[in-house]
């Protein structure tokens, strides 16, 4: 199907009153020509000025068709609901599907991305006296997926441009202790999985790919999830493959993709024998039947995210107030989960972020931070070492040590400065949506100096 008739008749239901107005108008802001656009002169909306955009009404999500609607309506009739009822039900049939959506061997699907992770840690038998290294910027289901097997989380701080893993802060980081390595793409994109690759190989540690924002997204010819031992997924509500709830691991070891299998279903095998330590993730049938409808569209809205990303960037190039993500070469393209930027307020008029979100907001284009602390500040690093298994298990020295080096400067910074649009709606619109949210961002910058009146 062409981009452009997908455009047009999956979501002109979703298409706002405001991004006809920018079609039709010839005024696209364009750096250096900031002041000629009628758009981004005058007041600001919040005091009292005509805003950029009215009533902005985004392509909703999660997306719904009747495909969709048709598949959940199957499932209950056929009283096949949990995935053990059938080896042809929507869940088998999902894998099957989704092991060919990202090119590889396996899928196991899970009732989470949380529950993906944990089961992977497992089944690599990770547990108390070992570390994985991850990040402090994330979601805290990659946490729980290693202090769940009472292993240690050992953060690593950022690369504050790309506000993914440092790989030097991660090599830094190894003890005789680690065991592996959780690298996330973060807001969908590649990290620099080279890096991370190399380190892993050089102290013969696995790697986890936290892909729970990064369906489909590639970086050198190969699709993330793939590249590590294992990869992992999520489809809750926000993720850009979605069923409510629900997860997958994907990889192309046999051996081990039949130990996830076990793990997620209570440490019972394919055959049915009972063999190891696992608790009960298996996805149901409803999961895999809301999905299964899904996947084929899935991939028309990955591509206009990225054309709608790339869009952005390109309009944002020489804007020094705004810069978006930084993209590791290498990088084909990315899930886009969010899209997000880091806000430079010495080209604001030293505005606070908040003030210039609430300004843009007035102008009819919100957007706000992301995760407001790294995980580092959250109280789990203390429960975790006043618990007795954790107190047996590591000396204590090393979790002295751990406590001390509690501290992620350039995560701090990532938090501070981060701006995001949320992608899954947002980055579903026209470019004529894409070109409103410039021009809102062109009027604010135009009139920084009405920020420190807000
Ligand atoms: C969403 C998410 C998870 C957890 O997935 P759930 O399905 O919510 O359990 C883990 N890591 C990252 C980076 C995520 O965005």
């Amino acid at each position: 199907m062409k981009k452009n008739n997908f455009t047009r008749r999956q979501f002109i239901a979703g298409v706002s009153v405001g991004s006809i107005a920018a079609a039709a108008s010839t005024s696209i802001p364009v750096l250096g020509n900031i002041s000629h656009s009628l758009n981004e002169s005058g007041k600001l909306a919040l005091l009292g000025g005509e805003p950029v955009v009215k009533s902005k009404i985004w392509p909703a999500w999660p997306y719904v068709d009747e495909k969709m609607v048709e598949a959940i309506i199957k499932t209950t009739r056929s009283g096949i609901w949990c995935r053990i009822q059938s080896s042809t039900g929507t869940v088998p049939t999902f894998e099957s599907e989704y092991s060919k959506l990202m090119g590889a061997k396996f899928t196991v699907a899970t009732g989470s991305g949380t529950q993906a992770l944990h089961t992977c840690v497992e089944a690599l038998g990770i547990g108390p006296g070992d570390e994985v290294i991850t990040s402090p910027y994330t979601d805290m289901g990659t946490i729980a997926s290693i202090i769940s097997s009472r292993a240690l989380p050992v953060m690593a701080d950022l690369d504050p441009e790309s506000f993914q893993l440092d790989p030097n802060e991660v090599e830094r980081r190894i003890t005789e202790n680690t065991k592996a390595i959780m690298p996330i793409h973060i807001m969908g994109q590649p990290c620099n999985m080279e890096r991370i690759m190399a380190i892993a190989k050089k102290h013969n540690l696995r790697v986890i790919e936290d892909a729970c924002q990064a369906h489909l997204g590639e970086y050198q010819g190969k699709i993330l999830g793939t590249i590590g031992d294992l990869g992992c997924f999520s489809f809750q509500t926000t993720k850009t493959i979605a069923c409510g709830e629900g997860g997958a691991i994907i990889g192309n070891n046999e051996e081990l993709m039949d130990k996830c299998y076990t793990v997620q279903n209570h440490g019972t095998n394919r055959k049915g024998r009972s063999e190891t330590i696992g608790p009960k993730y298996r996805m149901n049938e409803f999961e895999g039947a809301i999905l299964l409808a899904q996947l084929e569209s899935a991939k028309e809205r990955f591509l206009l995210r990225n054309k709608n990303a790339a869009y952005l960037s390109s309009k944002l190039k020489n804007f020094p107030g705004l810069v978006p993500q930084k993209l590791y070469e290498g990088t084909q393209s990315g899930s886009f989960y969010l899209y997000t930027m880091s806000y430079k307020k010495e080209h604001f008029n030293n505005a606070t972020r908040n003030q210039f979100l609430k300004a843009l907001a007035a102008e009819g284009i919100s957007m706000s931070g992301y995760i407001p602390n790294g995980l580092h500040k959250e109280p789990w690093t203390d429960h975790i070492l006043n618990l007795k298994v954790y107190q047996k298990m590591y000396s204590p020295a090393r979790l002295q040590q751990y406590r001390e080096e509690l501290t992620y400067p350039k995560c701090d910074q990532v938090c501070e400065d981060m701006v995001m649009l949320w992608a899954s709606g947002p980055l579903l619109g026209t470019q004529g949506d894409m070109d409103d949210i410039i021009s809102a961002i062109m009027k604010v910058h135009a009139n920084r100096d009405q920020l420190n009146r807000l």
